[in-house]
C-alpha cells in the first residue's frame, strides 16, 4: 500500500477559491465595520453598505458550505484531515441552525 493519495495533492482547487472568496468578503466586512464604528452616529449609507457586505459574506459562506457538502473531493479531504482552515462562521449563531 504505497499509493495513498497525499492530502496536499488532494486539495480541491474550487474549495480553495471559494474559501478565499469567503474570507476576503469577511475581511472587507470587518474592515468597514471597524471603520464605521469609529464614526458615530453611523450614517444610513454606511449602514446600508455594512448590510450589503454582510449579505455578500453570507452568500459566499453559503456557496462555500454547499460546495463542501456536494464535492466528493472535499468530503474525502475533510475526512482525511482535521478541518482547521474552515471559514469562520462569525455571523451564524446557534439560533439560526
Ligand atoms: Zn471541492
Amino acid at each position: 500500500m504505497n499509493n495513498v493519495i497525499s492530502v496536499e495533492t488532494a486539495v480541491c482547487a474550487e474549495h480553495q477559491r471559494l474559501l478565499e472568496q469567503c474570507q476576503g468578503a469577511m475581511d472587507i466586512w470587518n474592515e468597514h465595520r471597524a471603520e464605521f464604528c469609529k464614526s458615530h452616529p453611523i450614517s444610513k449609507e454606511a449602514g446600508d453598505e455594512l448590510l450589503r457586505l454582510q449579505a455578500k459574506y453570507a452568500r459566499a459562506h453559503t456557496v462555500f458550505e454547499r460546495h463542501e457538502h456536494n464535492c466528493l473531493l472535499c468530503q474525502f479531504v475533510s475526512r482525511a484531515v482535521e478541518r482547521d482552515s474552515e471559514c469562520s462562521p462569525g455571523i451564524y449563531s446557534d439560533s439560526i441552525l
